[in-house]
């Protein structure tokens, strides 16, 4: 059994789904006022039987409990799949861990999750302390934010925290491994973190990786990092991702900031989707981990640094993102916390009017130069054309290309014949990773749903057929299917389908990609993804159907007024009338097939 089947067998739905709603048994079902839309009257049931929910009000959609945690929480499958089995006491295996040691790295995780603990209670109750909360309010910070952030105090000490948690049973080995003690002479090992200010960095699992520190006196550097560990990459990881997630994903943006303190006071004015880089520019790991929650991007930089190299960059990340990212500037010398602590409404207007960093450059370009001077238009040429050089994608480029040659007042074939002589900078692009490289023929024990499976082996091996419509993500069942439907429509070919799916999913989508399927010609393979899309469609409304019947056998003890029950019963009509277009157009396959 897998582990998605096994987490699945362990959870119940009722028993989540009221965690997050007050439940009212009615017959076979539960019912609830829907927590995705505002009623008065609940049109939210959950099938305990089916292990189902779903809304017949407003949102008309309905899933697994996979499902309902996903648009809940705003969180993606995987991080649901460890959420429940976590819940369930399921390990997840180490062989769905990226890379092996599994149960090092969590030793790590617990020692640094330990010491942030300790230092949380040294800021809020030592008398040491007091210098860090000091500053903390001259910053305005509250004390809900500075829990909520758990930040905390590092003692003045060469061992306090060593000494603290050797006695929790961790060794030295592992204190130094995870960066929380450095090596002086003769092997001795002291606190890497001194009378600082202490932010941990935790991931978007929450679990704590690594630690940023603020000297709270005039020792150097000011800020100190964890240093790289088996747990923590710097340069991928994102400082408040693990309480920005759910804003970034339903408000589809993320705003990138460099400082601990800019996202801290972000958070506190309500901006949940501000994540920082952590003192250095934004990059490309960085930008890829926030791929995985929406495409839209908009990065807080200082007037004073956002030159034209900085936006070559960011034009980098743009195609990454296969989108426009856009650029909040700042007042000169100031960042978002200063902005933010000022006036909110200036950093709201600053929001407002990020730009697309390319228009932006233009913008800043032309402002300090002369283009009626030839001097200045060929100044002007220099500066512009690489950025247009880097763009990937063919409109936007054509559409800057236009724009430079307006701007400039040159013919659009001289800037072409220009570009054509630059060479955007290929060798940032990875190598391509072979699509197959562990070849996993595990078949499923549980073939839950053999036309979701087949349906959707068809779609990976001929991805032409993506273009067919008809076929939703509600009508797969299992939410690992759906998890593989919606990402394959988001990309282009296998590899990026396998970054962009949890690794606990790996293995489930090796099955489906090596699926041996009897080889079929194009009319064929065209065919049989119709008939499983009729298929699924016909199942998916025959469960709504039975669904909606639960529900109107629940009527007695429901209390629903005669006019809410007619709604209710409004859309079954449409649901029948549905189901007999299902019937037809199977009738009208099977005869087109007897006609070749
Ligand atoms: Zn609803």
């Amino acid at each position: 059994m897998s582990v998605i089947d096994e987490v699945k067998q362990r959870t119940d739905i009722v028993e989540v789904v009221g965690q997050y709603v007050s439940l009212t048994k009615a017959g076979r079902t539960f019912r609830a006022l829907c927590p995705f839309h505002s009623e008065k009257h609940p049109s939210f049931f959950v099938y305990p039987e089916q292990q189902s929910w779903h809304c017949f009000g407003a949102c008309n959609t309905g899933g697994d409990v996979f499902s309902f945690i996903m648009k809940k929480e705003g969180i993606d499958f995987g991080d649901v799949l460890h959420l429940l089995a976590q819940r369930a006491g399921i390990t997840i295996p180490s062989r769905f861990e990226p890379e092996a040691g599994g149960e090092e790295k969590q030793r790590l995780y617990q020692a640094n999750e330990a010491a942030a603990l300790y230092f949380h209670n040294l800021l809020l109750n030592s008398p040491a302390g007091e210098k860090a909360r000091s500053y903390l309010a001259s910053r305005g910070l509250s004390p809900k934010t500075i829990t909520n952030f758990q930040l905390g105090f590092s003692p003045n000490s060469w061992e306090a925290l060593k000494q603290y948690l050797m006695d929790r049973g961790y060794t030295d080995r592992e204190l130094l491994t995870a960066g929380l003690v450095i090596e002086a002479e003769a092997g001795e090992m002291r606190d890497r973190f001194r009378n600082r200010l202490m932010f941990p960095i935790v991931d978007a699992r929450g679990r704590t990786i690594g630690f940023g520190a603020r000297a709270l006196d005039d020792s150097l550097p000011k800020y100190l990092n964890s240093p790289q560990t088996p747990i923590f990459d710097k340069s991928s990881s994102l400082y408040g991702i693990n309480l920005a997630t759910a804003a970034i994903r339903q408000q589809d943006l993320a705003v990138i900031v460099e400082g601990y303190i800019d996202v801290i006071t972000a958070h506190q004015n309500g901006f949940n989707n501000v994540v920082a880089s952590m003192g250095t520019s934004v990059t490309e790991k960085q930008v890829g981990a926030l791929k995985r929650l929406t495409k839209n991007m908009a990065l807080a930089l200082d007037a004073d640094t956002a030159g034209e190299e900085a936006m070559l960059r960011c034009v980098g990340y743009e195609n990454i993102l296969d989108e426009e990212v856009k650029v909040i500037i700042l007042p000169s010398g100031k960042d978002p916390d200063d902005v933010i602590r000022e006036d909110v409404k200036i950093w709201q207007h600053l929001l407002e009017e990020a730009l697309p960093v390319v228009d932006y450059t233009f913008n800043m370009v032309a402002s300090k130069l002369d283009l009626t001077t030839a001097k200045d238009k060929t100044l002007a040429m220099g500066k512009l054309l690489p950025i247009v050089a880097e763009i990937k994608e063919t409109v936007r480029q054509a559409h800057y290309l236009q724009k430079l040659a307006r701007l400039v007042k040159v013919s659009e074939r001289t800037i072409e014949a220009a570009l054509s002589r630059i060479k955007p900078s290929q060798g940032r692009r990875k190598s391509e990773k072979p699509s197959r490289e562990s070849v996993v023929q595990a078949v499923h024990p549980l073939m839950s749903s053999p036309v979701e499976e087949y349906c959707l082996a068809l779609l990976l091996r001929y991805p032409e057929l993506k273009s067919s419509e008809g076929l939703l993500p509600e009508y797969f069942e299992n939410s690992e299917n759906r998890e593989i439907f919606t990402t394959w429509q988001q990309v282009n070919d296998l590899p990026s389908l396998k970054e962009k799916l949890d690794t606990a999913i790996h293995e489930h989508l090796d099955s489906l990609v090596t699926r041996s399927l009897p080889p079929i010609s194009q009319t064929e393979r065209e065919y049989a993804f119709t008939d499983c899309t009729l298929r699924l469609r016909e199942k998916f409304l025959q469960g709504l159907t039975a669904k909606r019947a639960e529900v109107l056998a629940s009527e007695a003890e429901s209390g629903f007024t005669n006019a809410e029950l007619a709604k209710l019963q409004e859309p079954a009509k449409k649901i029948s009338t549905q189901l007999g277009e299902v019937f037809a157009q199977k009738v009208k396959g099977v005869r087109d097939e007897l006609g070749k």
